[in-house]
This record gives structure tokens, C-alpha cells and sequence, in this order.
């Protein structure tokens, strides 16, 4: 007897940074280095613990289902109406309630590949078709494509800005040009996961794009604001898509902890640019000395560096594991380092330049 979906048998699990405390321990290190899952390093903001632990306070009571207080300064913060914000666990969870919102089975999400891993889950999670466009030689979304594939089906379009893994940025002109192209009938999500750490003037901030009907923000609290733990993302829409999200959002998964510890980093925003500004210098200085390594490493915009190093990518990590390093391969295609102290990065690449 089946008692599940046939078809998620096929599907991937999303797969997680493995535990560099477990590592350490299989491998008799007091300490194992994690950059494999694009977290920024420097712990919590100040006044989150203290927020958490208020808010631990009242975990017998369900959070605010309205989001309000969240949602005000987040507006006020955007310059955005309160009506246009819906939150979620993570921007994951607001990315497959986009799905959700728009696809019935058989519908088509249009998305660059390779891009963020959860996004063929979401798709297929809810019946719809993943259209993956393949990147372009350079490691980025191949707009003209991308815009070739929308069909009568398609509801979705799946902008990843910058794209995780390979880092690389799309420019404000050929965004345009691209949203120009997309029927009005199709809803275009631009994932800005990295958007703080990005310093390309040239890259836009996608909310410049927001008061176009069809467009959708999504951003997250996990990266550089530090909660990836606490899972709080958020996006910024037109009043009507922002409402169905809403709906269609697992009610109370904008936690009660989660809420008031985004409120207090969002008053930690000078923190949260020193922080950046440290990730971005160190960004460059890694991706100088990868590229001696790996001379087609892409110019990136975001907290990690992409190796291409096609079917070396998993023995690479592998190899680095081994010393105590974890990093992120996607087999077959490449391996993701997301940027660490500058020790971190350090250690990383003494291991790099004896496993390549
Ligand atoms: N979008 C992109 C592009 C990401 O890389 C990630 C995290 N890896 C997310 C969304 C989801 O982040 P979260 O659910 O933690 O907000």
C-alpha cells in the first residue's frame, strides 16, 4: 500500500550543511570549519539572545498571526506599505507558498539551473513542472531564455539574485529588459537571499522593480542578519498577492522567537553593515586566492565562491572534509565556500591548494 505520492519518490532531499561538531568528532579535531551553508560568522546580533529569551517568555501562547509588529518595520525600514509584506519560515517557506499560490499541477515554474536547490522541490511539491534553463557559460541566468520558455503554462518565474551557488549577478539593464518581456500574467520572484552583501552598484535592489504588478521580493534573516537559525524571511508584493500569501502560509510559521528576534535585528542595521563590509573584503581576498587554484572561479556578489570543477567537485569536498573542512559540492558541477573568518578562509584554502 502506497500512502504517499508516488512521484516524490523521484524527488531530491534538500540537503544540509553536514555538523562540523559531529566532523570534529569523527575525526579527532577539537574544532571542524563550516562553509557550507552561506551563514555569515560572527554569531548573533546584539540583543537577539535577549529578545529570544523575552519572547521564551510567552512560547505557551501562539505568536501574532498578523505579523503586525514585524511587518510595521519592516515598512517603515522598505518604504514599502505594511499591506505588501507577508513573512515566513525562512524565505524558503514564503518560495513554496508562492507555488502554492499560483501553480496547480501540471502549471510550470521557469527557473535558471543551477540555482537554489529547494526551488525543483517546491515546484514538484506541489504538482507543478520545474523548467530548468540551463546557465550560461559564464555561471549566470540566461535571461533571453529564460524568457523563451514561458509557455501558456507557465505562473512562475524564479529569479535568483545573486544566484546561489555560483554567486553571479544580473545588472539592473538586462533585469529590466527581462521583467519587459514576462507577460503580466506571469508572477516573477526575485530571490535576494544575498542582496546585503552584494556591492556592484550596477546590481539593482529588486524592490526599485516591486511596484510592477507581476513582481515579487523575497528576502531573508538568515544571511546577514544572522537568524538562519530562528527561520524568518520575508517578501514585498502588490497589497492582492501579499493578502494570498498570507492565506496560503502554514498559519503561526512566523514564530513567536522568530518575530521578536528580527524586530530587535532590525535595529542592529550599523552592525549588520560592518558585518557585511568584513564578508565582502574577505569575499575578495578568498576569491583572489581561489582563482589561482581555479582560474574559471566567476566573479561573485554574494558571502560565498563558486568552483566549477565539474567531476572533481565532489572528491574536492571530499578531500576537504577529510581535514576538517566542510564545503558544499553539487556533483558533477561544482563546489560552494561560503566565506568564513578570515582564519576560516585561510584554512580553507591551505587545505584547497593540497587537494587540487
Ligand atoms: N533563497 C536562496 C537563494 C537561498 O540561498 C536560501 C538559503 N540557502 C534561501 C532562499 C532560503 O533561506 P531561508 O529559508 O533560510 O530564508
Amino acid at each position: 500500500i502506497r500512502l504517499t505520492r508516488a512521484d516524490l519518490e523521484a524527488l531530491p532531499n534538500y540537503v544540509p550543511g553536514r555538523s562540523p561538531a559531529d566532523l570534529a568528532r569523527e575525526l579527532g579535531l577539537t574544532e571542524a570549519i563550516k562553509l557550507a551553508s552561506n551563514e555569515v560568522p560572527y554569531g548573533p546580533l546584539p540583543g537577539v539572545v535577549e529578545a529570544v529569551t523575552e519572547a521564551a517568555r510567552q512560547s505557551h501562547r501562539y505568536p501574532d498571526m498578523g505579523v503586525l509588529a514585524l511587518r510595521a518595520a519592516l515598512a517603515e525600514r522598505y518604504g514599502v506599505a505594511a499591506d505588501r509584506i507577508a513573512t515566513g519560515c525562512g524565505s524558503v517557506g514564503l518560495a513554496e507558498a508562492l507555488v502554492r499560490a499560483t501553480c496547480l499541477p501540471g502549471d510550470e515554474v521557469v527557473f535558471s539551473w543551477r540555482s537554489f536547490e529547494a526551488y525543483p522541490i517546491i515546484a514538484a511539491t506541489s504538482g507543478a513542472t520545474a523548467v530548468r534553463v540551463p546557465n550560461t557559460a559564464g555561471h549566470g541566468h540566461d535571461l533571453p531564455a529564460m524568457a523563451a520558455a514561458i509557455t501558456d503554462d507557465t505562473r512562475l518565474v524564479l529569479v535568483c539574485n545573486p544566484n546561489n551557488p555560483t554567486g553571479t549577478a544580473l545588472r539592473r539593464a538586462e533585469l529590466g529588459r527581462f521583467l519587459d518581456a514576462v507577460p503580466t500574467r506571469v508572477l516573477v520572484v526575485i530571490d535576494e537571499a544575498y542582496r546585503e552583501f552584494v556591492t556592484d552598484e550596477d546590481v539593482p535592489d529588486g524592490l526599485a522593480f516591486a511596484d510592477r504588478s507581476n513582481v515579487v521580493v523575497l528576502r531573508t534573516f538568515s544571511k546577514a542578519w544572522g537568524l538562519a537559525g530562528l527561520r524568518m524571511g520575508f517578501l514585498v508584493a502588490q497589497p492582492e498577492v501579499a493578502s494570498a500569501i498570507r492565506k496560503v502560509i502554514t498559519p503561526f510559521s512566523s514564530s513567536l522567537p522568530a518575530q521578536a528576534a528580527a524586530l530587535a535585528a532590525l535595529g542592529q542595521e550599523d552592525e549588520v553593515r560592518r558585518r557585511c563590509a568584513l564578508v565582502v573584503s574577505e569575499r575578495e581576498r578568498l576569491l583572489e586566492r581561489v582563482r589561482k587554484l581555479v582560474p574559471d572561479a566567476p566573479e561573485t556578489q554574494a558571502n560565498f565562491v563558486w568552483l566549477p570543477l565539474a567531476d572533481e567537485a565532489v572528491p574536492f569536498a571530499k578531500a576537504c572534509e577529510a581535514k576538517g573542512v566542510i564545503v558544499r559540492p553539487f556533483a558533477g558541477d561544482g563546489v560552494r565556500v561560503t566565506v568564513g573568518t578570515p582564519e576560516e578562509n585561510d584554512a580553507f584554502v591551505a587545505v584547497a591548494e593540497t587537494a587540487l
